[in-house]
């Protein structure tokens, strides 16, 4: 047995006997050598089984509002100044919204986040989405909504809880003392006041970071302690996406470990929570996105906001293939046996082989 070995499981046993990671724990969470991942994540995975068992949720995106935003996250492709060639459209009709959502829902989602950009809500855009709300949950009220509709005012919050609204998304997306270098349109303590108000207005609070910004490893053990004071629910661990045309264009600082590290080091501090591997999943986890559910308990499944995800049904594949089940889904485990493709390219054939 190794010292890592020792070392993560002794910090996995204190945390399941009701002990709390502290922050030189995270930190040597995210700083442990790659050799020692496996450890990291079987402690971690204790954790993760203890308080979700072999489910991962899924949970699906409407882009209700693309582009066009007034705000500077320097990160976001719909952001004020991108020049990212994304799709741009104004309100989805709420049959839109319903056509897109009950698409996600029939893929296995058991949550449907309503998203639109822009720097918060009008009057108007709350009625809008209330009317959304509704009309999904008269198709199905079982299924959750999280809306994400920026920066909240007055009321706002009580108003779409009122309409059935059960979770609001607001990420810090960074540590308060990297925030201005990320965007300067809005601060911190925005974000953090429209987090509280959902939270006092009953909505479930979700909120989470962003990797990958030219953070320390110190700041990023910050926003996740700060995230654990703000009592979030659900924590989405999104992974930097460099979009061209974006101030963050070409820039890669993340390995696929390192983000393995990182949801194990949410994992640690916020071991009830649902943790979320987010955007930027297929291409920074890439070949551990498998591992990384063994710590993490949820995703997105398909498409982000903006870019492509891989295959739905690919996602459900990589769920399955780890041995997990679709959080409220009475799937078999078992992958329905796949007809084997006989091989006609390559040796013995005039078509090259597929290396
Ligand atoms: S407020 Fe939202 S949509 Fe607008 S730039 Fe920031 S992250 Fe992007």
């Amino acid at each position: 047995m190794t010292d890592a070995s020792t070392t993560f499981d002794a910090l996995g046993e204190h945390i399941l006997a009701g002990g709390r990671a502290t922050e030189e724990d995270a930190l040597a969470v995210l700083r442990s050598a790659d050799e020692d991942l496996l450890h990291v994540v079987a402690a971690a995975s204790r954790l993760r089984r203890a308080h979700f068992g072999c489910t991962v949720k899924v949970n699906y995106l409407v882009n209700l509002r693309s582009g066009m935003c007034p705000e500077n996250c320097n990160y976001c492709s719909q952001a004020l100044g991108s020049d990212a060639p994304i799709l741009t459209y104004s309100w989805l009709t709420t049959e839109q919204a319903l056509e897109q959502a009950t698409a996600g829902m029939r893929g296995g989602a058991s949550r449907v986040c309503m998203v639109s950009s822009g720097r918060g809500p009008s009057e108007r855009d709350v009625d809008r989405v209330a009317g959304m709300v509704g009309a999904l949950k008269e198709t199905d009220p079982e299924v959750e909504v999280c809306a994400c509709l920026g920066l909240l005012k007055d009321g706002q919050a009580e108003r779409l809880r009122a309409a059935g609204v059960d979770a609001y998304n607001h990420n810090i997306n960074t540590a308060e003392s990297h925030h201005e270098q990320i965007v300067q349109t809005h601060s911190y303590a925005d974000r953090v006041e429209t987090i509280t108000r959902a939270k006092g207005a009953g909505l479930s609070p979700c909120s989470g970071l962003i990797a990958g910004l030219g953070e320390s490893d110190e700041q990023l053990v910050e926003a996740l302690f700060a995230l654990r004071g703000l009592d979030s629910d659900s924590i989405p661990v999104n992974f930097l996406i460099p979009f061209d045309g974006t101030p963050f264009e070409g820039h890669w600082e993340l390995t696929p470990a390192a983000c393995v590290r990182i949801l194990a080091m949410a994992r640690f501090v916020c071991p009830d929570r649902e943790v979320r591997i987010a955007g930027g999943r297929e291409m920074h986890l890439r070949s551990l996105q498998g591992l990384a559910l063994h710590v993490a308990n949820s995703i997105f499944l398909g498409d982000y906001l903006t870019s492509e995800g891989q295959a739905a049904e690919d996602d459900l594949r990589l769920i399955r293939d780890n041995g997990f089940v679709v959080l409220g889904s009475d799937e078999e485990r078992a992958e329905s046996a796949a007809t084997p493709e006989i091989r006609r390219r390559g040796a013995g054939t005039e078509v090259p082989a597929n290396a």
